[in-house]
């Protein structure tokens, strides 16, 4: 079976700025679905914010291996409801990537927990992306550095939690640096952010970054069975335990009461 993705597009700027409409005429999202779909092994979908539940109701999201994220203008537009289910998935087992200005998103905020802040410009200066794990799948295929003619900068510090593996590092004309490839586990759910893809740029249409894609969609996705109930936080009685014990010393709560949270 095919490792199902759904690419996520916040969709806005495509609508209303004709320089990123030109570059992509059926949407970010549709161009990075394209480019999945030219890899063996990989079946690729989108969802947009303007969709009913954002394109990410239950049921779809139940029949998604990898989940791809990328948004900017309209982080605060996405429904806190749909960002829990997002969480609750990539808890128990769905992959996630996070793309470009992503950073900011409610769904990478909420896995951080952490301000994921860092410094920008744009400049339309040279990227050169310096592959730093060489031997990991996600850098499958690439040569030892690759550039990009024209991206936004982001510079460190990115304030993110101290990742699992750093695959890539970006150094920008202007002299900056950025960790631009990092991964984190999250629950049972493999999560990596990817830096390029500012939405002025032909960044996605290039062969390097569209292999990128391809390679995070096959590390991140976890063929086990889907965690159930990861948010469950049971009351084992007494009676229950695996050996006998005897209840003994005061107790706060009453005979089947619900724990706080
Ligand atoms: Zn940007």
């Amino acid at each position: 079976m095919p490792i199902r993705t759904i690419v996520w597009g916040e969709n806005v700027h495509e609508q209303s700025n004709a320089t990123v409409a030109g570059l992509y005429p059926d949407g970010m999202h549709g161009c990075i679905a394209a480019a999945l779909n030219t890899g063996a092994g990989i079946s690729a979908e989108t969802a947009t914010l303007q969709e009913p539940d954002h394109g990410l109701p239950e049921v779809r999201l139940a029949a998604t291996d990898v989940l791809i994220w990328w948004g900017h203008a309209a982080h605060g537009d996405v429904a806190d409801r749909v960002v829990e289910r997002v969480a609750g998935h990539v808890w128990a087992g769905m992959g996630l990537i996070l793309l470009h200005s992503a950073h900011f998103s409610k769904i990478f905020k909420r896995l951080m927990g952490t301000p994921c802040t860092l410094s920008w410009r744009e400049a339309g200066e040279r990227e050169r992306l310096w592959v730093t794990s060489p031997n990991h799948p996600i850098s499958a295929g690439l040569p030892d550095h690759f550039e990009l003619e024209n991206e936004e900068m982001y510079g460190e510090p990115f304030g993110v939690p101290e990742p699992l593996e750093t695959i890539f590092i970006s150094w920008f004309q202007g002299g900056e640096v950025f960790r631009s490839g990092l991964t984190w586990r999250r629950g049972a759910g493999n999560v990596f952010y990817f830096r390029p893809g500012h939405e002025t740029y032909p960044t996605y249409h290039d062969a390097n970054v569209q292999k990128v894609l391809r390679n995070a969609v096959r590390w991140a996705h976890n063929p086990a069975e889907r965690l159930r109930d990861v948010s469950q936080a049971p009351n084992r009685p007494t009676g229950a335990a695996p050996e006998p014990i005897t209840e003994r010393g005061p107790k706060l709560h009453k005979p089947g009461e619900e724990g706080f949270r």
